[in-house]
């Protein structure tokens, strides 16, 4: 009899990763919508977006270029465009007079705050998840982005399991800063509190 080859059906982790990759796909979708809607690119609404919500000192060039994964050119002629749209200014260091950050105009926080809601219908599904789904899915979409970020695939993300002040107590996570432990309601993925582990 001949030997027909059979097809090896794909791993759970495969399937994993092809189903991340559909998600991605609607949140490039979501952002594309968006983007139109006030004739900006999607990395525009995605810099007011970010500005809106973070410390000047992250509304830099290079910190941005690092965040979204881009160069500080791609960045820089962003900026020159939401400069040109007066939806955001420059305001220059007083201790270094080459670096400058970058905040919204009364313009720029109007379309961030409308933009800001972009991933709603992606909210919408997750909301109809049993909230036991909900749970183990946010505590494995950590770990894994914390796994990436150690495997250099994406940069540092400003989370828990990343942090300085994580720490293990009695088998559970446990923040030193804000002397709570860590648990899927109260774990960060942006925590503006945040400090890198020094190695
Ligand atoms: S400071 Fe923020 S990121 Fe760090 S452990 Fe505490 S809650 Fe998590």
């Amino acid at each position: 009899m001949k030997n027909v080859p059979q097809d090896v059906p794909p791993t759970i982790e495969a399937k994993i990763a092809v189903a991340l990759e559909r998600i991605s796909e609607a949140f490039r979708v979501l952002l594309w919508d968006a983007a139109k809607t006030h004739g900006l690119s999607p990395i525009q609404v995605q810099l007011l977006v970010f500005i809106e919500s973070h410390k000047p000192e992250m509304c830099k060039v290079s910190f941005l270029a690092s965040e979204f994964n881009m160069t500080k050119a791609t960045i820089s002629d962003s900026v020159k465009a939401l400069l040109r749209k007066n939806l955001v200014v420059t305001m220059t260091d007083a201790t270094d007079t080459r670096s400058f950050t970058i905040a919204l105009t009364d313009e720029g926080h109007r379309i961030a705050r409308q933009a800001s809601g972009f991933a709603g219908a992606l909210e919408q599904s997750v909301t109809r998840l049993p909230e036991t789904q909900k749970s183990e899915m946010y505590t494995g979409l950590l770990a894994l982005i914390a796994d990436l970020n150690r495997r250099q695939v994406i940069t540092e993300q400003r989370m828990c399991f990343n942090c300085a002040y994580y720490m293990q107590d009695s088998g559970l996570g446990f923040c030193k800063l804000l002397d709570i432990f860590l648990t899927e309601k109260t774990l960060r993925v942006d925590c503006p509190e945040f400090e890198p582990v020094l190695t």
